[in-house]
């Protein structure tokens, strides 16, 4: 194997994603990035459906999903949504407010491509189709052992992200290599994907698959509102994926298809009328669904017991159900938990128990919601880790 890496460096970042390219153009030492996708920022050119939805304006510690509950403070208050704002706008990239708070680039790529040209700017080498095979500590030097060789350096990033998207590079390294050097990694799910349902639910998304709605999904005492969209295997859309993130197997889920309006009223307010309940609620819920959703329990008001027109309401304002699971990795935005954050230094980003070894982005137990939550959350632990690695 041909050694192509010879001295010892700076800093070596492993993983070439948001968090690793922001890092690499954060701080000014000299230091190499190891990438084993032919490209760099390859998730991130994808993000938020070609468009990045690069961060929220409004978010906040509680916006994230993490062991610890004061982790993410130094950092997100270190680096505000305002920070990356600056950055785009000094590299004239045109960005906008579709939804409140949340900002979209016109393009992922030309996010992903300004943060490859700025890493290279301030001193960054990047080596793509380089795979890291493992990561060691040898008294005061980590030795990395790539596909193309071994590489000493004094500090290391580990950025290699989580395990949602495989097929864009993301690969279980993080885990693997913190466990190896003795640290604790929480549970890992899949977050921010829809929920696989079991028949006769199943039948009914299908039927309606393509079709959404404005709805309420409940996992515990969280609540999530937004849009629903039914899938031929069950429900996606915003409001589902919030919820997976709270979701844990074997949890039942509560769907409301008309919030803030109580169904058992509402209907009896017209219980004499000779409609079915479906064309009752045709002002509230489209009809395709409401006949759908509720099947034999869609009968006319006039001709419903007392106790059938109470089945109705539950079945529209509170339904349960436990999926089966959820889209899993392969769909999933975001891997929730990671290498647990109670060995990492809040400011720094930096292991505690092994100095010089940083760890940042969604390789950590730190999850946010849909909305941009996870890319400024790469973005800032990766600052965070840069402001000190420019004094070493
Ligand atoms: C389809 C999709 C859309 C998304 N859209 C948004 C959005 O709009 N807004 C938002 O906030 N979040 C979004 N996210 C989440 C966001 O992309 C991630 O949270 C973010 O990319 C995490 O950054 P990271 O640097 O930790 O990991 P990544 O960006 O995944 O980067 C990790 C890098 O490490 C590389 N790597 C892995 N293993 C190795 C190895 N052994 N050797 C060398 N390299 C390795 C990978 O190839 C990858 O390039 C989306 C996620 C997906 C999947």
């Amino acid at each position: 194997m041909s050694e192509i890496f010879p001295d010892i460096r700076h800093s070596v970042i492993i993983g070439g994603g948001a968090s690793g390219l922001m890092c690499a153009g954060s701080y000014l030492a000299p230091k190499l990035l190891l990438e084993h996708n032919a490209r760099t920022g390859a998730k991130l050119a994808v993000s938020g459906g070609g468009k990045c939805n690069f961060t929220h304006l409004h978010l906040r510690a509680q916006d994230y999903l993490c062991s610890e509950k004061h982790f993410c403070h130094n950092a997100l208050a270190a680096f505000k949504p305002s920070d990356f704002v600056r950055l785009l706008q000094q590299a004239a990239i045109p960005f906008k407010e579709t939804e409140p708070g949340r900002l979209f680039a016109r393009s992922a790529e030309e996010v992903s491509e300004f943060l490859h040209r700025r890493a290279r700017q301030n001193n960054t080498e990047i080596s793509t189709s380089v795979q890291v095979l493992s990561l060691k500590k040898e008294k005061d030097l980590f030795c990395i052992q790539t596909s193309r060789g071994n590489i000493f350096s004094r500090y290391v990033v580990l950025a290699t992200g989580g395990l949602s998207y495989p097929q864009l590079g993301a690969s279980g390294f993080a885990y693997q290599t913190a466990r190896a050097l003795g640290l604790k990694v929480t549970e890992l799910r899949p977050a921010l994907t829809g929920f696989c349902v079991p028949e006769p639910l199943r039948g009914i998304c299908r039927a309606l698959a393509g079709n959404s709605l404005k709805a309420e999904i409940s996992v515990g005492k969280r609540t999530e509102k937004g849009a629903l969209l039914f899938t031929h295997e069950g429900i996606s859309g915003p409001a589902a994926l919030q919820a997976s993130l709270y979701w844990r197997e074997g949890e039942k889920i509560r769907i409301n298809l008309l919030p803030g309006n109580d169904a058992e009223t509402l209907l009896r307010t017209h219980k004499n009328e000779p409609l079915p309940f479906s064309r009752i609620l045709a002002q509230l819920l489209s009809c395709k669904i409401s006949k759908m959703w509720l099947g034999g329990l869609d009968v006319r008001a006039a001709d419903a017991s007392n106790a059938s027109l109470r089945a109705a309401a539950q079945q529209l304002n509170r339904f349960e159900f436990v999926p089966t699971q959820t889209g899993g990795f392969s769909r999933a935005e975001a891997t929730a938990g990671g290498v647990d954050v109670s060995q990492i230094r809040p400011a720094t980003m930096e292991c505690k128990t092994i100095p010089g070894l940083f760890i940042i982005g969604e390789a950590l137990d730190v999850t946010g919601r849909v909305g941009g939550y996870n890319l400024h959350w790469a973005w800032a632990s990766a600052a965070a880790a840069a402001e000190e690695l420019g004094k070493r």
